[in-house]
This record gives C-alpha cells, structure tokens and sequence, in this order.
C-alpha cells in the first residue's frame, strides 16, 4: 500500500509493531518518538502513526495543529495492536481508511468516530468514490470540500445522460460556467476553479480488419475522442462482432486500459439501425455499420460520434445512461475458518453491502454478517445464487458472492461468467482468489503435493460418469499423486466405490492415502491409511482425498511426496546434531 509517512514509537513493543506494519506500509520510515521529527513530518500529504498511549499524542501534536486541509493524517495504536484509532484527517487524508486497513492486517478494532452520516452534508470524496466517478483535478477537491464545509451548498452541472441522484447539498445548475463541480464525460477547457467529475458511460464501437494493431487502435481512439472532445477516461468498454472478438490488438487494448469488451452476434446487431450504412461493410460481413450497430447495442443510448472511417479501423462511439454503479465480487473463503480468509476477502466481506452464498460456508462466517443483507442458498442452488448476486449488483449495491475454497475451482466464477456472456451483460466484477481445500488438506498432512499432480472431482451432476471415469483411468496411470474433490454426496456413494476400485485396480495396494474431512473446521478429521485399508464410510461430502504416487510416504505422520531432492543433495541433508 501506498502511504508516506512516519511510524512513532515509545517502546521496544512499540518497536517490533511498526516493523510489523512495514510489511503493510513500506513506504512509511519508522522514528523513536520525538518532537523535531514530528514537525518535521507536519506535512498534509504524509501520515503520522503513533503507537503509544493517545494522550501522549493528543499534548505531542498539539502546537503543530493548524487546519483540516493542512494537517497530516494522525492515527494511534496502542502497543499491543488491537485499536486503531484515526485521530486526524479522517477523511481527507484518508486516515479512517488506512485504520481499517491496519485493522484488518493485524485484526484489530479501528476506532473510528467521524459520524459522516450524522454530518448535515455529505463527505463529497466519499460520495465521488461510491458512485464510480473519476476525478480530473484532484488537486481541487480539498479546496472544493472546504467550500462546501463552509456553505453547506454546491452548484453541481450534470449531463442529462447522468441517472444518479447528487448528494445532500447540491444545487442542480443549467450551465456549465455556473458550476462549482461538473459531472461529464467531455473535455471542459481548463477551469482553474471547477472540480470535474467525469462518468465512464461511454462505449467504443470497433470494426476492423485482420492486420489492426493495438497503438493504431489507440491512435485513432485517441485523435476521435479529442477532435470531438469527449474524455478518454470516460470509456466504459469497448464492443464488438462476435467473430471479432478475440482478436489480439483488441483484447490488449482493452486489457491494458482496464475496459469491459462487449461482443455481439451477427443476428443481434442487424437488428439495430446505423447511421451511417457502407456497402463495403456489407459485402464483408453483411451488416450496416459494425462499429455503429455494437455501440448502440452495448450502451442501449444515443450516438454520440458517429462512425470514423480510418484505414482498416472504423470507430463509433455511443453513450449509455449513467446508473448508479454497483460492484459483484466473488469472493473466495477458503476452507472454512475465519482465519485462512485472505486479507483482501476479509475487506470486501466487511464493505458488502449484500452477501449472497450457500447456508454452510455463510454459517462459518457469520459473525462478520450481522449488518448486511444476506441471502442464504441451499446446496444445489448455484444458478439461484449468481443470479441474484448479479441483479442485486446490477441495482446499484456492492455484493460479494461467498464461495467456498477458491471461487475458480468446482465453484462460482465460472457460472457467474457464463450468465453474463449469456446476457450480454457487463458489469464491474472482481474475483478474490481463496485457500482451496487442496491447499488447506495438502498443509495438514504434511507434503503430498510437491511435484506435478493431478485434481479431479467425482460429481456426475454436471459430468456424466462414463467421462469421469474414463479421465480417473487415465489419471491413474500416471504415477502423480491425485487429489479427489466431491467424492460422495447425501445420495452419491456408488462412484466412490467404483472410483476407489479402479485406484485399486491401476496402482500399489500399498499407495498411500489422505482423507480430510471438514479441513479447518471444527470438526475436522483425518485420516492417514493405504489404498488397500482405506474404510468407504470414513468419507463424506466435506471429504477430499490425496492418494499418492510411487514416491509418496508416510514419515511418522507425515505424508511427503519425494520430489527428489534426496537423490540430489543426500550429504547435504545431514544434520550435526
Ligand atoms: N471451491 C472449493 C471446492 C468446492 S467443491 C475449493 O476450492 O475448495 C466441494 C468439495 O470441496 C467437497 O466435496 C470437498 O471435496 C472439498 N472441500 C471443500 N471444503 C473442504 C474442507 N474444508 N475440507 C475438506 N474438503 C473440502
């Protein structure tokens, strides 16, 4: 994470916490407590942290005070890190963000007692970031801010195509020059005073031939979007032919400058009128006017540049109605406890506004829910489940879809995707990768995974069971350890008898075997065992299996797969004891 600043401690405690903290902020440089440092850090783009009691920060910092837009943004800590406290600069320097933050790395409390919402105006940073905005002139926002603190009004201009309500506070004005702040997605000369607040809604429509190149590509978005002076930053996605879709100067373009891609079929697009119709299009590829056609069909508005024609390239750019932006994470939860959440889930499960999953992983979880809207899916209910998380994200809330293990193995995101593609929807999406259960059970027993292996899953309600057992054939014959998700259900056990038959069948009786059941839970069971004593009823639906190759061992109760280091380095191996 980005912050400059400084870290102050007392103790020696104290000490060992800043160094802590390095690993979070590493930009911060770390001070015994002394007052010639803290004037000489007494700068509002830097951040204080002091770990020590609050009243000694309270009389330490008090003859530097001067105003909220000047002064740094102060936070305490108490030596043993559980309370993070934002002292100054909440807000605008950000410093209740950063406590949470703290907060989550060392799961702390941040103590944070800004009542935003109690305020007779609205935090228009705050405001600016939950609604998706982008702002051209940062510099301007304290400035703006302090306005409004003063006023309590903001004259506010808005293009018509923007469908969110303003904040507490603004006066809603017809032109431009009479605005304070400026919501739009043209380029609005140089203002000295104007904060601009620019709306991605516009969509790019592309039609192209084979030898495009991505900079010609953002050459000529880059010459169109100035001559008719609209703000490149106000791209939204970029939008094209089904076919066309996959070409590489285009999936770059797009990557590369963070934008959705939006494909359509040739039967979608006829039925949408151009503009500007070319016979040449036509005779290629039988539509209108592809750029033109696209970039109605994805923003579902108004042209607002009609087609350019360069060389090979053709550019139309429309502009949809500005909603309010809504977010869908699918969030990985790994294999069940709290603590192997990652860092960055923990945040997004503290930030949703609306949790959407499956009761058992939402039960492990729970007390991280107790202010948000949840909905909870029995177990067979995955369609429901990313439905409803994408129509809730659709209306404007941010949703995380909880997802048991990692969210891109046997789980969510790829059904999130496809509904999606399926819609010809796009939306704002991040996928938080998790701890799968291969990861979580390979940790408990030891390491049975340490050279190339194998995963595969015994449920049939997606994959018939004739091609699941004909890749477990396969799989066993190469000598790789395998890991076995979904080995039985409530009503499925018959195929893991038959699957432990063919293991039997294909490798050494003697091959050793893992059963985890309900890994970092409370309940969690395992038990090490051979192909040949391995007892059926030991395993359940929560159950994942690692069965060994012909390296695989049990040392004690340990189960390593030999990678062969031994081979390489025996003398290195000995220890003098
Ligand atoms: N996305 C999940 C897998 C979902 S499929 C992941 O990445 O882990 C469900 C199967 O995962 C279960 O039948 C079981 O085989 C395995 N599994 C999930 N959590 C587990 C846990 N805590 N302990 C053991 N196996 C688990």
């Amino acid at each position: 994470m980005e912050v400059r600043g400084v870290i102050f401690y007392l103790s020696e405690r104290g000490k060992k916490l800043a160094e802590n903290l390095k690993a979070l902020l590493k930009e911060v440089q770390i001070f015994r407590l002394e007052s010639g440092l803290i004037s000489k850090n007494w700068q509002k783009d830097k951040i204080l942290i002091f770990i020590c009691a609050s009243g000694i920060v309270v009389r330490k910092i008090a003859p530097f005070l001067k105003n909220k837009l000047e002064d740094p943004g102060v936070l305490v800590l108490n030596e043993t890190g559980e309370y993070v406290i934002p002292l100054l600069g909440g807000h605008r320097a950000k410093a209740n963000e950063l406590a949470q933050k703290i907060a989550d790395f060392l799961s702390a409390k941040a103590v944070v007692t800004t009542a935003s919402d109690s305020l007779s105006f609205t935090p228009l940073d705050l405001w600016i970031k939950e609604k998706g905005l982008i702002l051209k002139n940062p510099e301007l926002l304290p400035g703006i801010m302090a306005l409004f603190n003063q006023k309590g009004t903001l004259r506010v201009y808005r293009e018509k195509s923007v469908k969110i309500p303003l904040f507490k506070g603004a006066l809603e004005v017809g032109k431009v020059e009479e605005a304070e702040v400026i919501i739009t997605n043209r380029i609005i000369g140089k203002p000295k005073k104007q904060l601009i607040l620019i709306v991605p809604n516009l969509w790019l429509g592309v039609g192209f031939h084979e030898n495009l190149e991505e900079a010609y590509l953002e050459e000529a978005v880059k010459k169109v979007f100035e001559e008719y002076q609209l703000e490149e930053k106000a791209l939204k996605g970029v939008t094209t032919l089904d076919k066309k879709a996959k070409h590489q100067a285009l999936l770059n373009f797009c990557v590369h400058k963070k934008l959705s891609l939006l494909s359509f079929s040739k039967e979608e697009l006829e039925k949408v009128k151009a503009l500007t119709p070319s016979e040449k299009v036509y005779e290629a590829v039988g539509l209108e006017s592809v750029s033109e056609q696209a970039a109605l069909l994805a923003s579902k508005g108004a042209l607002l540049i009609p087609k350019q024609v360069f060389s090979g390239l053709t550019i139309a750019v429309a502009e949809e109605d500005y909603q309010l932006r809504g977010k869908l994470y699918i969030v990985g939860t790994g294999p069940g406890a709290v603590d192997f959440l990652t860092l960055r889930a923990l945040q997004v499960l503290r930030e949703a506004e609306v949790i959407v999953g499956y009761q058992t992983y939402l039960k492990l979880l729970e007390p991280l829910f107790y202010n948000k809207e949840v909905y909870s899916f029995s177990m067979t209910e995955e369609t429901e489940r990313a439905k409803k998380a994408i129509e809730e994200a659709l209306k404007g809330k941010k949703v995380a879809l909880v997802s048991g293990g990692d969210p891109g193995i046997y789980g969510m995101s790829g059904l999130v995707l496809e509904i999606l593609t399926f819609n010809r929807l796009s939306l704002d999406l991040e996928i938080i990768p998790g701890i799968s259960a291969l990861n979580a059970c390979s940790a408990l027993v030891g390491a049975p995974l340490m050279n190339d292996f194998a995963v595969i899953s015994l449920s049939d309600r997606l994959t018939p069971w004739e091609e699941i057992e004909k890749r477990l054939r396969s799989l066993a014959q190469l000598d790789i350890p395998l890991v076995i998700y979904n080995p039985k259900s409530r009503r499925r056990s018959k195929q893991f008898s038959k699957a432990l038959e063919i293991l039997k069948t294909v490798r050494a009786l003697d091959t050793v075997v893992a059963v985890v059941i309900s890994a970092m839970r409370e309940n969690q069971k395992i038990y090490l065992t051979t192909l040949r004593d391995l007892k059926e009823e030991w395993v359940d639906m929560h159950s994942t299996l690692i069965v060994g190759n012909s390296q695989s061992f049990f040392s004690g109760n340990w189960f390593i797969t030999s990678r062969g280091y031994e081979k390489k380095y025996s003398e290195e191996y000995f220890l003098k004891l």
